[in-house]
Formats: structure tokens, C-alpha cells, sequence
């Protein structure tokens, strides 16, 4: 039987002598594994295809229970994100985000299309930080822990200059509602935070920084708004996210 599928790689193991075992994030069905046979060697066809990132139309054949490459056809290798190492820190947090939490047989249109959407702004866009808190926000949002940035979660105004963050209802809270158990926040880091959720996805493509608010530039929120997504992950997925202590390790932000 063969199938063909929308796909990102996501891994990619050697196997055997020159075989590589890798995993895809379908659009169709999920994350699909299968052998790529002859992969390493020298003159394969399908060196592109398990390259992680590598976003392509996959043909894969079943033969006796296992899934192996017959042809692939590459839609955009995100080739750019290998030049930078700030980039290709934000890429790798993607695509450990999509290996936690995309499984066999799983709907995930939305967070296929946020994926390939995200790796685009990081290869290409003038804040590659901020367009992975922007994936971050709306892939949280897409597997069913959605936060909201703007306004008291309780009263409805506008955060003053004290902020705090309700974690168990996902809502930052003015400091007249909030309660012992909000955190605290720099409400810049809140605003940044805001302001990226609500900017639309195409925004991050634009490689001119002239396209973006102003306060994209503020560096130390850039951290502080990771560090926050960090946790925020952790609490609600029960999942450390280990590429996102590279990406922050590349900030230079006095703390
Ligand atoms: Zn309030």
C-alpha cells in the first residue's frame, strides 16, 4: 500500500549501515515514521528528505508492517535556518515542541500550518525570537492550553504597573485582584507578551524591522517572555523543554 503525505521531518536516526529512520509530522495523520533505505549513501536521491525541517510531499510504501520512502518532493528545505544559530536554536524549539506533543493518528491541521508558518518567520524574519513566543502562544492554544496576555482576567482593566499571572486560570490579573497564589511579572515582559499575541502570523515573515512595533526591539523582554513560555509549558504539559535553555543561553540580558 502506498501513501502520500504533507510532511516535516522532525527526526532522523542512523539505522543499519546506510539507512536513516526518521519521523514526520504529517498534515494527514499525525507523526508517521518510516525507513528512508540508502540514505547515507553518497549517491541517494533522498539526502534532502531526512534532513530535519525538510518540508515535503512524502510517498511512503508498507511492506511487511513497515514504512519506507519510495519518493519525495520537497515544498521548502527552511535552508536559511542553518546559516544562523539563533535560528536554528528557535527552529530546533519548534520541532521539539511538535515531537511532544504530536502523536500517531492525530488531527493537528491548525498546528501543521502554525508549524510551517513558524519555521518560514524564523528562517526569514527580523525577530526570530519573537516569532517562536508567537508559535509558542498559538501552538499552546492549538493543543488546548490557550492564554490570554491583554487585560485583568478578573476585573477586565488594563494591567497597571503591576503585574501578575494566574497560572491555574492561564489570565494575568491586576494587582487589585490578584490573590496569593498569582506571580508577579514584569508588566513589560506582560506587554511584549501581548502585543505579540495579538499581532498577526504573517507580521514575523517581514525580514524589516521598520514592519514591527517598537517594542519587538526590547531584548530583555524578549527573554523574559521565553522564560515565561518556558514555564508556563512545564506547568501545564508537564513538559521540560530542553532546546528553549539554548535559545535563552544566546541572550545577553543582564537579569
Ligand atoms: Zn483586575
Amino acid at each position: 500500500m502506498t501513501e502520500k503525505f504533507n510532511a516535516i521531518c522532525i527526526r532522523s536516526v542512523s539505522w543499519r549501515e546506510s539507512d536513516k529512520l526518521i519521523s514526520l509530522f504529517t498534515l494527514e495523520k499525525g507523526k508517521v515514521d518510516c525507513v528512508v533505505r540508502g540514505a547515507m549513501s553518497a549517491k541517494s536521491k533522498w539526502r534532502f528528505a531526512v534532513e530535519p525541517f525538510c518540508f515535503a510531499e512524502y510517498v511512503l510504501t508498507e511492506k511487511l508492517g513497515k514504512l519506507s520512502l519510495t519518493e519525495a518532493n520537497q515544498i521548502d528545505g527552511f535552508y536559511g535556518i542553518r546559516y544562523d544559530i539563533d535560528r536554528l536554536y528557535c527552529a530546533s524549539a519548534v520541532i521539539e515542541f511538535v515531537r511532544q506533543n504530536v502523536y500517531e493518528n492525530m488531527k493537528a491541521y491548525d498546528l501543521f500550518l502554525l508549524t510551517v508558518n513558524a519555521l518560514k518567520s524564523i528562517e526569514e524574519g527580523a525577530y526570530p525570537h519573537l516569532a517562536l513566543v508567537k508559535y509558542l502562544i498559538e501552538a499552546m492554544d492549538a493543543i488546548g492550553y490557550g492564554a490570554r496576555f491583554s487585560s485583568c482576567g478578573r476585573c477586565g482593566k488594563p494591567i497597571g504597573n503591576r503585574a501578575f499571572f494566574d497560572f491555574d486560570a492561564a489570565t494575568p490579573l491586576c494587582e487589585n485582584c490578584a490573590h496569593g497564589t498569582a506571580s508577579e511579572m514584569r508588566p513589560e515582559t506582560l506587554g511584549l507578551l501581548s502585543e505579540v499575541a495579538n499581532a498577526p502570523q504573517e507580521l514575523f515573515k517581514s525580514p524589516d524591522k521598520n514592519d514591527y512595533p517598537s517594542v519587538f526591539s526590547d531584548e530583555k523582554s524578549t527573554y523574559f517572555a521565553l522564560k515565561f513560555l518556558a514555564y508556563y509549558m512545564e506547568i501545564k504539559s508537564g513538559l521540560t523543554f530542553k532546546s528553549l535553555s539554548d535559545v535563552l543561553g544566546g541572550f545577553n540580558v543582564v537579569q
